[in-house]
């Protein structure tokens, strides 16, 4: 028997419970009901979520709710008051309160909820109410799939004997857990380190056949084993399993995104087309189930849903993944060296090349995530000068720091740093980290405070950039200029007619379209006496210049006929090539480093 005690916790503890079904699917609507046991007397606030984990701007999903009412235990219809754009009080004289909603989705990818004829791709806070205060209680949500339907149950959330119903331990862990109702394709293989084994299951709900499934699960498996072999251990997944959640349709939207057992990954394409770049998106993706999920940052932990959330450290937890996926693919053999050059020398390029690092460091980047990661406020901004992603600077600090510890500390590599950031951070029971912890980990890692105190401030919150160049031969890369005779007017896109053209995006700093006065809008009359009707009439241009050269400009501006003067400058653009692949024969150093970064880490 209970004690006295214990029972009223366990009765305190009464589970949330969620009741889902479809009869509307074609029309994108779900039928939720959902029930608060035991909330006592008096008025109850019931929530839809405004933000989603992963993803750190306001998204509103109350937008897509509507038909709401509540019942209390009895089933009587009690009262639901809106007390602001994104929640509801429902008084209750019974302790129970039950909600009935209706909630409408379609947009299938890693925030949003998609309902259609072929499956319910459901991401939690854009799908479920929930009362404030309730955060800990346990949860159990049913699934009716629609009569006829082969839908199955792909999901994180915790199993029961019947296979339509799921638990979670709290509100946390349930947000978290994306669920694909759908006639998946599941593959799945057992992997173990350290004692432990662990089911990784792969449901793709796509129009490939099973043959290309077979093959891509090949691939996801080698991606695991490369990603492992980074810590030297798997996460400990909950309960036992982890799950790809792979949608590959025409009819959803591109995303990717991390969660502690699982992650929701999906795209237009298809693996018979775009197999590589969906193993990109994967390998991703499943290095946040260390490097995110369990390596958190103290402000993300726990996550808020009644609010933009935002981490000075995305750089990190963001950037430093992005090297790890495009090293994973390398590693396994999907990318040859060639193909690892041109990748990393894009997002080289694209962070060195743009005007906004002056204006921010890549930690308060990092903190601009509310509104440039699928923002949507309708105002311009002026991003294309002052933001840089901390996706790419992230990780050509990763590659930088990675190459650094390689040649200045012999041993030392940032796959042994990420060890360190593991066992400290990481593994149970896990520490949040904060930007000083970073720092002095990495500190720690190498025996040299000062090193990472230099490092941070440079780089971290600092606008400096390392000298790839230099840090990058020692591998037998040649980081260059791509063409550094030629000329260049700016990145611009333009509208052509039959009597020119007229600028269609920011102009950038530091070009000599902004230098002249030039920007979104202005009409070109003629550059150099002839109107430009035709993208090859711009690169014709440009290649009929020299840097130092100047031409006439003719432009309307909000009304006004300008005139102005175009001084050519060095195209900026740089590229990161194979030594071998631009004449040179690698020494047999050269080849040995090489062999230890890019080569594969599994034996
Ligand atoms: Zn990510």
């Amino acid at each position: 028997m209970l004690l006295p005690t214990l029972l009223a916790a366990t009765l305190l503890q009464a589970p949330v419970t969620y009741h889902v079904t479809f009869p509307n699917a074609v029309h994108h609507e779900a039928q939720i009901t959902a029930t608060f046991p035991d909330v006592g007397k008096g008025a109850v606030t019931i929530w839809m979520s405004r933000s989603s984990p992963g993803r750190y701007a306001l998204h509103e999903f109350a937008k897509n709710v509507y038909a709401v009412s509540a019942t209390d235990g009895a089933g009587r219809a009690i009262p639901m008051h809106r007390r602001d754009p994104y929640s509801w009080t429902a008084t209750t004289d019974d302790g129970t309160v039950t909600v009935h909603y209706t909630l409408f989705g379609d947009r299938a990818g890693g925030t949003y909820t998609g309902i259609d004829s072929t499956h319910a791709h459901l991401q939690m806070p854009a799908t479920f109410m929930w009362a404030q205060g309730l955060d800990a209680r346990p949860i159990r949500v049913t699934f009716e799939p629609p009569v006829e339907s082969k839908w199955k149950v792909a999901t994180q959330l915790l199993p029961t004997k019947d296979p339509w119903t799921f638990t979670a331990p709290n509100l946390q862990y349930f947000m978290d857990s994306p669920t694909e109702l759908s006639d998946f394709q599941l593959r799945t293989w057992t992997v173990s380190a350290n004692g432990h084994t662990y089911t990784m299951r792969l449901a793709v709900h796509s129009l490939d056949t099973p043959a290309a499934v077979d093959s891509f699960a090949d691939m996801a498996k080698r991606i695991v084993a490369q990603e492992e072999a980074v810590y030297g251990t798997f996460p400990r997944y909950l309960p036992g399993t982890y799950t790809f959640i792979a949608d590959y349709l025409p009819w959803v939207s591109g995303d990717g995104m991390e969660h502690r057992n699982s992650t929701s990954i999906s795209s237009t394409g298809s693996i018979a087309h775009d197999a590589l770049r969906l193993l990109g998106t994967l390998a991703h993706e499943y290095f946040h189930s260390w490097n995110m999920e369990r390596i958190r940052a103290e402000e993300i932990e726990p996550f808020d849903f009644t609010r933009a959330n935002a981490s000075p450290e995305l750089w990190f937890g963001e950037g430093f993944t992005n090297y790890y996926g495009k090293l994973a693919l390398r590693r396994a053999g999907f990318y040859t060296d060639a193909q690892y050059a041109r990748t990393t020398g894009g997002a080289l390029n694209y962070v060195l090349t743009a005007p906004g690092r002056t204006f921010r460091s890549v930690a308060q980047m990092s903190m601009l995530a509310p509104f440039v990661d699928a923002a949507t406020s309708i105002d311009p901004t002026n991003f294309g000068n002052t933001y840089i992603s901390y996706y790419p600077w992230g990780e050509i600090i990763a590659l930088g720091l990675d190459l650094t510890l390689r040649e200045q500390y012999p041993g030392k590599t940032l796959d042994g740093f990420m060890r360190l950031m593991w066992q400290r951070h990481g593994a149970p029971p896990e520490r949040s980290y904060t930007m000083q912890s970073l720092q002095r980990d990495l500190g720690d890692y190498v025996g040299n405070q000062a090193f990472a105190a230099d490092f941070f401030r440079r780089y971290v919150t600092g606008h400096e950039v390392m000298d790839y160049a230099k840090l990058l031969e020692p591998a037998g890369f040649i980081f260059r200029r791509a063409d550094s005779t030629a000329a260049f007017l700016g990145f611009v896109q333009l509208d052509y007619d039959s009597t020119g053209a007229t600028i269609r995006s920011q102009t950038l700093i530091g070009s000599p379209l902004y230098a002249a006065g030039l920007d979104d809008g202005d009409r070109i009359e003629t550059i150099a006496g002839h109107p430009l009707t035709a993208p090859a009439e711009w690169t014709a241009l440009e290649a009929a210049h020299h840097p130092g050269d100047s031409v006439e400009v003719t432009f309307v501006q909000r009304g006004m006929t300008e005139h102005k003067t175009l001084v050519f400058v060095a195209d900026p653009r740089v590229e990161l090539v194979p030594a071998e692949d631009a004449g040179m024969t690698l020494t047999d150093a050269q080849r040995a480093f090489r062999a230890a970064w890019l080569g594969s880490h599994v034996h």
